[in-house]
């Protein structure tokens, strides 16, 4: 059976609606994955959605609780969803534990770094001066380059400078723990990190499932996330 993939979800303030947008789950069937959807839940269903999948998608949204990192809420933090806050991080955490592969994708990747004990710029127009991070415009439209690192798991198919999208206002500032940058804007912002450890650990601040169709390297990054969750099963 090709690789379970599970993909957390976004959702309505007032929890009417669970939502995700589809170019997720088409960039996984792409790589030859089968995309599972993941509705927020407890710790408990966290652990059994652990049992079900081989690799885990954090996708974007909203804003993490900076409390959450040891901050007091600033001027400039968005939309916060408590309990999807919570269910991310306790699996992602749990994840991370049992050597399941992740791909982490914008809030993702924030998510995946307060999970290993980082911390977040809660705006980076209002703490780092920076405007080139949130244009507007399609999603898809290739905004600013990258720098990735040559090393890195990133590297291994991503050379130099890449053009991405960029949809985001927040961005690391402390990395978590076993994580390292594996690329960064002009302006210093951290736009990808992955785990130092053997498995396939990977966040990246721009939006790849908007581009996969359009870009075979960011497509790779899918296949190679696909394939890592094949292998570990
Ligand atoms: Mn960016």
């Amino acid at each position: 059976m090709p690789a379970v993939i599970g993909l957390t979800c976004d959702g309505d303030l007032d929890g009417r609606r669970i939502y995700l947008n589809a170019a997720y789950v088409n960039a996984i069937l792409q790589a030859g994955g089968i995309p599972l959807l993941l509705p927020s839940g407890s710790k408990k269903m966290a652990e059994e959605y652990l049992r079900i999948i081989d690799g885990l998608l954090l996708t974007g949204g909203g804003d993490v609780d900076p409390r959450l990192y040891g901050e007091e809420p600033k001027g400039g933090l968005g939309r916060i969803l408590k309990e999807r806050d919570e269910f991310e991080l306790y699996i992602t955490q749990r994840a991370l534990v049992l050597g399941k592969p992740i791909l982490a994708i914008c809030r993702g990747m924030q998510v995946l770094n307060v999970a290993a004990g980082g911390t977040l710029y809660q705006d980076i127009a209002r703490e780092l001066g920076s405007s080139l991070h949130n244009p507007g415009g399609p999603r898809n439209a290739v905004h600013h380059r990258v720098e990735i690192r040559s090393g890195t798991l990133l590297g291994q198919w991503l050379e130099g400078q890449v053009g991405v999208n960029s949809m985001h206002h927040q961005a690391v500032r402390s990395l978590g723990q076993g994580l390292r940058v594996s690329a960064t804007s002009e302006d210093g912002v951290i736009e990808a990190i992955e785990g130092t450890g053997e498995v396939f650990v990977v966040g990246v601040q721009w939006h790849p499932e908007e581009l996969a169709h359009l870009y075979p390297e960011q497509h790779e990054l899918f296949k190679r996330f696909v394939v890592a969750a094949d292998i570990s099963t």
